[in-house]
C-alpha cells in the first residue's frame, strides 16, 4: 500500500518496468486465475471465467447464426486413429499425454500404482480432428448428407514445457468447429466465414483490432491445406494469434474414410474445415488493453457493467442508500446490452471506499458508481470510467445516468477500441532495408528486451529457408500474409530475389 502511494498506479511492476511480471499481476490484482498445483494447469476464478462464459455466449451465437450446431466428442483419441494422418501426429506427438494403464493397485509400500495396461493407447485430445473425422464417416453417405456443420466446446491437453496463465496452459478451455463439405470451393469459403466471424468478434466484442491472412507453410496446422489467422498486437508491440481457421482440403477425409456418393453417383471423399479460439483469448484482452493500474474490460465482454460502491458513515444512511441503488436496479433491469442484463455489483463491505473502488478498478469493470449523502440528497452518481484516469470522474443524474447508459457503454467500448488500433497502427512499419530490419528487432536496452519493436511489413520472396534465417536469427516469424494484400514488385528482405507482395514479420507469443 506504500508503494502504491509512491508510484500512483495499483500494479507493480509497471508495464515499462516488467512487461511479463507486470501481465501476471494484472491476473492476480483482478483474481482471474491462479497456477494449479498440477504442473502447467490453471485455475480459472470466477471473474477469469466469467469473462469466458461471455466469449462462449456471444461466439456461440455467431456459430449459430452462421449454421452450425454443437455437439460433443470423447475426451480420449484412440492411438490408431491419431496415427491416420502423417503430418498431424507430428505435429502434436511431442505435446500428447497418453493414457496407458486404467485401475490402480497397492504397490506394497503404502501407495499405489497403475494396474492394468490398456490394449490400445488413449492420447487426451490435443484437438479432434481424427475422432469427430471418425463420427463424420458414419454420417456421411450421399452429398445429401453435406454440408455438416459441428462445433464443439470443450477442453484440450497439450503438454506445455514452459505455461503461461491464460497463454499457454497444458489444459485449456476452447471450441473447436468441424465441417465437412461436397465441393473444395464451399470448404475455403466455410473456412473464409469462419475468420471473419472471429475477426468480428476480437473486435466488436474483445475491442482488439486484428490483422486477417494466411499463415506461410511453416507455421500451418499440422496437417492443414491452409490455415488462415487473426493476428493481434499486445502493448509489448508482439504479436498474439488469437484464432485460426484452417481449410483441411481432402487430407483428413482420406484419414478418417469420410466418403459420400455424389451427384454423379461416384464415391468422392469430403472437403473438411477445422477453427477454434481458446482461453488464450483472454491473455489477448488482457494484454491489449489492461494499464498500469490493472485490467480494462471491453463492456460487451465484462462479467459486469457498473460496480457501485456505497459511502456512508452509520446505519441510517445506510439503508437509504441501499434503497436508493434498489431503485437503480430496478431502472436497470429490464434492459440488455447486446443481449446481456446489465450486471451490478454491489460492494458494500466493511473497508475504505478508496480501497473498494481501487479494487474494481483493478478488476477492470467498466463504469464505477460511488454513493454517498451527497449523491443521495441530489439524485445522482459519482461516475468513474475504467477508460478514463482513475481521477477522472464526474457527477451523473439519476436519470442521465439510466437514460444515456448505452451510450456510456458504447463509448467506453470504442474509446478501448480505438485506443488499441492507434497503438498498433503506430507500431507497424514498413522496412526494405536488410540492416535495418536487423536493426528494428534488436533490443536497444538489453536490460529490458521485453518492450521494443513491432510490426514490420516487408517483402518475402516465399522461400522457406529465408523465413528459417530470420526466425532463427532474430526469433521473429512471419505473422501472416495479409488477405487482400496490395500486390507490389518489391525484394526479399533476407535474399534480396524478386517479391510480389509484403508479408507481417513480429515476435510473437
Ligand atoms: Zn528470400
Amino acid at each position: 500500500m506504500q508503494q502504491q502511494k509512491k508510484q500512483i498506479t495499483a500494479i507493480t511492476p509497471t508495464r515499462e518496468d516488467d512487461y511479463p511480471q507486470w501481465y501476471l499481476q494484472v491476473i492476480k490484482s483482478a483474481d482471474m486465475a491462479e497456477n494449479s498445483d498440477v504442473r502447467g494447469c490453471m485455475v480459472i476464478k470466477p471473474w477469469g471465467y466469467s469473462i469466458w462464459e461471455n466469449i462462449h455466449f456471444v461466439l456461440d451465437d455467431m456459430f449459430k447464426e452462421t449454421g452450425h450446431k454443437n455437439a460433443y466428442f470423447p475426451l480420449f483419441i484412440p492411438k490408431s486413429f491419431f496415427e491416420k494422418e502423417a503430418e498431424h501426429v507430428d505435429g502434436f506427438a511431442k505435446e500428447c499425454a497418453v493414457v496407458t494403464h486404467s485401475k490402480l493397485e497397492q504397490d506394497g509400500k503404502g501407495g499405489l500404482k497403475p494396474a492394468s495396461p490398456l490394449t490400445e493407447e488413449l492420447i487426451v485430445r490435443p484437438t479432434s480432428e481424427t475422432i469427430i473425422g471418425a463420427s463424420f464417416a458414419k454420417w456421411v453417405q450421399s452429398y445429401r448428407d453435406l454440408p455438416v456443420l459441428i462445433n464443439q466446446w470443450a477442453n484440450v491437453v497439450r503438454w506445455e514445457m514452459r505455461t503461461r496463465l491464460f497463454l499457454r496452459t497444458a489444459e485449456f478451455l476452447w471450441q473447436e468447429g468441424h465441417t465437412a463439405h461436397e465441393t473444395e470451393l464451399e470448404a475455403i469459403e466455410e473456412t473464409e466465414k469462419m475468420l471473419e466471424v472471429y475477426g468480428e468478434f476480437a473486435e466488436q466484442f474483445l475491442a482488439v483490432p486484428v490483422i486477417k491472412g494466411r499463415k506461410t507453410a511453416s507455421e500451418r496446422f499440422p496437417g492443414a491445406v491452409d490455415t488462415y489467422c487473426i493476428e493481434a498486437m499486445m502493448q509489448d508491440k508482439k504479436a498474439l494469434q488469437a484464432g485460426t481457421s484452417h481449410f483441411l482440403g481432402q487430407k483428413f477425409a482420406k484419414a478418417s474414410n469420410i466418403v459420400y456418393q455424389s451427384r454423379e453417383g461416384s464415391l468422392e471423399y469430403a472437403w473438411t474445415t477445422s477453427w477454434g479460439v481458446s482461453t488464450r483469448l483472454i491473455g489477448a484482452l488482457i494484454m491489449a488493453h489492461s494499464d498500469d493500474n490493472g485490467l480494462v474490460l471491453p463492456p460487451r465482454i465484462a462479467p459486469a457493467h457498473i460496480a457501485i460502491i456505497p459511502i456512508y458513515k452509520n446505519d441510517e444512511d445506510k439503508e437509504k442508500i441501499m434503497e436508493y441503488i434498489q431503485e437503480l436496479q430496478s431502472a436497470l433491469k429490464s434492459l440488455r446490452y447486446f443481449d446481456r442484463k446489465i450486471r451490478i455489483e454491489i460492494d458494500a463491505r466493511d473497508i475504505s471506499g478508496g480501497e473498494r473502488s481501487w479494487n474494481w478498478i483493478k478488476k477492470g469493470v467498466p463504469i464505477r458508481l460511488e454513493i454517498g449523502k451527497k449523491e443521495l440528497e441530489n439524485r445522482t452518481f459519482f461516475m468513474g470510467r475504467r477508460d478514463l484516469e482513475p481521477k477522472d470522474k464526474k457527477s451523473i443524474s439519476f436519470d442521465d445516468f439510466v437514460g444515456s447508459i448505452y451510450d456510456i457503454l458504447d463509448s467506453i467500448q470504442e474509446n478501448i477500441f480505438q485506443k488499441a488500433l492507434k497503438f498498433r497502427d503506430e507500431n507497424i512499419i514498413s522496412i526494405d532495408e536488410n540492416s535495418e530490419f536487423y536493426r528494428f528487432f534488436t533490443p536497444k536496452n538489453s536490460e529490458k528486451p521485453e518492450i521494443h519493436g513491432g510490426f514490420v511489413k516487408a517483402h518475402w520472396c516465399g522461400d522457406p529457408a529465408c523465413e528459417e534465417k530470420i526466425k532463427e536469427e532474430l526469433k521473429v516469424t512471419i505473422r501472416c500474409i495479409p488477405l487482400n494484400n496490395i500486390k507490389e514488385e518489391g525484394v526479399c528482405i533476407c535474399c534480396g530475389k524478386k517479391s510480389l507482395e509484403r508479408v507481417i514479420f513480429a515476435k510473437s507469443y
